[in-house]
């Protein structure tokens, strides 16, 4: 029910096919996030629309609320949103960092870059300081920032939680570690992170479902030798595809250089998926280093605060609250053909974020996700033609 196909290359860079029983997604792919089972302010329809191709959710979360229990009955994730295209599950690695090393160090996935949404509204966590998570060699043990309860993640529970959430692909659960964490601790939970991940494995083969993939998680933080170590644990061990996860260093140059690292350690055959990472300036070098696959928030969080991506603007980006778009009767984008754009001016998004109107956020989040959708588009074409280069200097040198 899996297959996955580079079609074109062009330098490291690559477009290709993979296949699921959802459907197909052309690669290299953009991955709207849904942690709550929604992409913030989007129905699917509107995602298929904007021609997204697959998105992610969570597990961690899902499983806390509403629980998996409930999704299993209402048909899985793909009936429960009605989203029928393929669909990814995070294992809620990150989310134990993210509760955990991360509030410890008060940093994010790339120090530099505090994370993300994850923390919002944690009613029962304190903004730094004590961690509400154990991490064991069994697995790891959390406390609920709903209610409070005690809940505990192995990486046999993921794989079930998985199988009732019914996604196309489920990512294995492994230990993300902070930039601020030394050689030592990386390894060690680097060398976890392996154990889990054929334990992980091997529980996939026990409940054998040809229609749900796993994809192994390579760790080792911004070490050169770890990140190799663990490329090369993870290529041969029989996941239909492979992510890059955990921390990245502590600047963009470091994440880059951990793609590249690591990404020739990987098999040519199989899709690979840097999580959580993908502003518009990341992605040209996450492409030409050779990834299929990138989810991240920042379209839709972005969408949220009123930051609209436009192609010609510093940053790719403006602030719709700014004074000079008050009469502004022209789109956020002028070649930009999606609903937004189509029908409304700036002048009336301003409007709607000035009085805090609710609408602002959907038709923000349609345009920032068509743009997204649009830019990969072109990046594949790019690719299949062997003008990758060529479209990267076009965006980049402006
Ligand atoms: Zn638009």
């Amino acid at each position: 029910m899996f297959s996955f196909d580079a079609i074109a290359n062009d330098g490291n860079a690559r477009a290709g096919r993979l296949i699921t029983p959802h459907g197909s997604i052309e690669t290299p792919s953009f991955v709207p996030v849904g942690t709550q089972a929604t992409v913030k302010a989007m129905s699917s329809e509107d995602l298929r629309n904007v021609k997204s191709q697959v998105i992610i959710a969570n597990t961690y979360h899902l499983h806390l609320q509403p629980g998996e229990d409930l999704i299993e009955k209402m048909g899985g994730l793909h009936g429960f949103m009605d989203w029928h295209g393929p669909l990814m599950t995070d294992s809620g690695g990150f989310q134990i960092f993210s509760h955990g090393a991360a509030k410890e160090h008060g940093v994010g996935k790339i120090a530099s870059i505090f994370p993300e949404e994850q923390d919002r509204g944690r009613r029962l966590s304190s903004k730094k300081g004590k961690p509400l998570v154990k991490v064991e060699e069994n697995g790891v043990e959390f406390v609920s920032y709903l209610d409070g309860s005690r809940h505990c993640f192995t990486p046999e529970k993921v794989i079930e939680i998985g199988r009732k959430l019914g996604a196309d692909i489920m990512l294995a659960l492994d230990e993300c570690t902070s930039p601020i964490h030394d050689f030592e601790y990386t390894k060690m939970a680097m060398e976890r992170t392996h154990r889990w991940a054929l334990r992980s494995l091997d529980m996939l083969q026990r409940t054998l479902d040809k229609n749900q993939a796993l994809f192994g998680i390579v760790q080792g933080g911004a070490y050169r030798d770890l990140r190799e170590e663990s490329a090369l644990f993870m290529a041969d061990k029989g996941f239909q595809g492979l992510a890059i996860g955990g921390s990245l260093g502590r600047s963009k140059n470091d994440m880059y250089n951990v793609l590249k690292w690591t990404v020739p350690f990987l098999p040519k055959d199989k899709p690979r998926h840097l999580l959580g990472i993908g502003e518009i300036d990341d992605i040209f070098e996450i492409v030409g280093a050779g990834m299929d696959l990138f989810d991240c928030i920042a379209p839709t969080r972005m969408a949220r605060t009123g930051t609209l991506f436009n192609r010609s603007a510093a940053r790719f980006r403006i602030h719709i609250f700014n004074a000079r778009f008050k009469h502004d009767p022209g789109p956020i984008e002028k070649e930009c053909d999606c609903y937004t754009c189509q029908n409304y001016s700036r002048a009336y998004l301003r409007h709607l974020f000035m009085a805090g109107e609710i609408l602002a956020i959907h038709l923000a989040a349609i345009h920032n996700l068509h743009f997204m959708e649009t830019l990969m588009f072109r990046i594949r074409s790019s690719i299949r033609k062997g003008k990758f280069e060529a479209l990267k200097n076009e965006w980049k040198k402006r």
